[in-house]
């Protein structure tokens, strides 16, 4: 029997394996596909510490009250992520510039501020910056910006290497990775569970429920309900330029986010929407495809001569609230889950090594406040 079934090949699961092993638990991961081939390897790689502009100005200051403890949970994560090419021995192409919230007048310029006293309330780093101060850190942006704030802990890294660096970390500490098994029933058997995935059934005392959106039908499949989605979202690449913006730039006017990575290319996302194909599957979207480049047009003009070479769409897990799921389920001892929405690359790391403490019974490993995120709510 497993010490350990972790259901998902994802960064979450496959961090999380690989921490539980690196601790000497036995761990067995269950893919109903290929590894790193939903959200965690087809995300647009930023690596976030503050609050999201968009929902802070669609949802109020009440929301991001509550939202606040989990700039923690980021901050923390962005820490492990400095160490990690070195902990997992590969290029995750991590760099740590820094982030612009960019803004077009004054009334953007009053919500970038009232957002960043509740991130250093936190103890978040920000600098509001003027016209001249962002011009002179970010000289390709438009003249158009009247100024911004910088948070100098965030940056990017690589959605294609960092879920399969842990993947091969965890093998050689002797993780067992089964793919092409889709998990259909769990059944408490025992001092455990018993996992049925295709034909096979797969024992061990403790489940780590890391199924990206469709956590919520794996949780129910204890009849557990927890309340979460998959939102189908897109990203549009460039063709490849020498080096322009070392920055991760956001927009407080509308959706964005945008950066170069190592190769050249500028990755410009945010959150569009894309559309539902009819055969279930995400498909972009060309209004939010047009919508998303004028927005990145507007921060920085040198964007209009370049190509765009690919879009794609992925389905992003989300909750309503913004607020992680996490840890042993309530009522189902040896039940846990490990579901951080929206900015689960950022928090991927972090997360996964608390998740692999609780599952072992210790003491999360970061000084930060895990009640709000803990599974009173199941
Ligand atoms: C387009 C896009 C852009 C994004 N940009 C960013 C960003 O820039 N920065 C950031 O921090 N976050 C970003 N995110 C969010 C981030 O990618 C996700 O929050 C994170 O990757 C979730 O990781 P995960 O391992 O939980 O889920 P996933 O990567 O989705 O992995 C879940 C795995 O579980 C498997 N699974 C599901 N059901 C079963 C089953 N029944 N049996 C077996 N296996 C199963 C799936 O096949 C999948 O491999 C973005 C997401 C998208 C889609």
């Amino acid at each position: 029997m497993n010490d350990v079934i972790v259901i998902g090949g994802g960064l979450a699961g496959c961090a999380t394996a690989y921490y539980l092993a690196r601790d000497g638990v036995a761990v067995t991961v269950l893919e109903r596909s290929e590894l790193n081939t939903q959200a965690s390897g087809s995300n647009a790689g930023s690596l976030h510490a503050q609050i999201p502009h968009d929902p802070f100005v669609n949802r109020g200051p009440q929301w991001a009250r509550t939202f606040a403890p989990t700039i923690g949970l980021l901050h923390r994560s962005i820490d492990v992520w400095r160490g990690l090419p070195a902990e997992l021995d590969a290029d995750l192409e991590v760099s740590l510039k820094g982030g612009l919230l960019v803004a077009t007048d004054e009334s953007q310029m009053a919500s970038i501020a009232a957002k960043a006293e509740v991130e250093r309330s936190q103890g978040l780093e920000i600098r509001l910056l003027d016209r001249g101060e962002v011009k002179a850190l970010a000289p390709y942006l438009s003249d158009a910006i009247v100024g911004g704030a910088f948070c100098p802990d965030e940056g990017k890294a690589s959605p294609l290497a960092a879920t399969l660096a842990y993947a091969r970390a965890a093998r050689t500490h002797g993780v067992v990775f089964e793919r092409h098994v889709a998990v259909t029933r769990i059944v408490r058997s025992g001092e455990g569970f018993e996992v049925f995935a295709g034909n096979r059934a797969f024992r061990a005392r403790r489940v780590v429920n890391a199924a990206g959106a469709d956590a919520g039908k794996i949780a129910s499949l204890l009849g557990i309900a927890i309340d979460v989605q998959g939102f189908a979202i897109q990203v549009a690449v460039t063709e490849r330029v020498a080096p322009l913006i070392p920055h991760l730039v956001y927009s407080a006017g509308d959706k964005l986010t945008l950066k170069q990575n190592q190769a050249g290319s500028i990755l410009i996302g945010g959150g569009w929407p894309a559309r539902w194909h009819s055969r279930g599957h995400p498909s972009t979207d060309p209004d939010s495809l047009e919508r998303n480049m004028a927005v990145a047009l507007a921060a920085v003009p040198a964007l209009g001569a370049l190509s765009v070479i690919r879009t794609w769409a992925a389905v992003v897990n989300g909750t309503d609230d913004w607020k992680p799921i996490l840890g042993e389920v309530p009522g189902t001892p040896g039940f846990f889950i490990n579901f951080f929405p929206w900015m689960g690359f950022t928090a991927g790391p972090a997360i996964a090594r608390i998740i692999a403490s609780l599952v072992q019974d210790k003491p999360a490993p970061f000084d930060v406040d895990l009640a709000p995120f803990l599974l009173a709510r199941a």
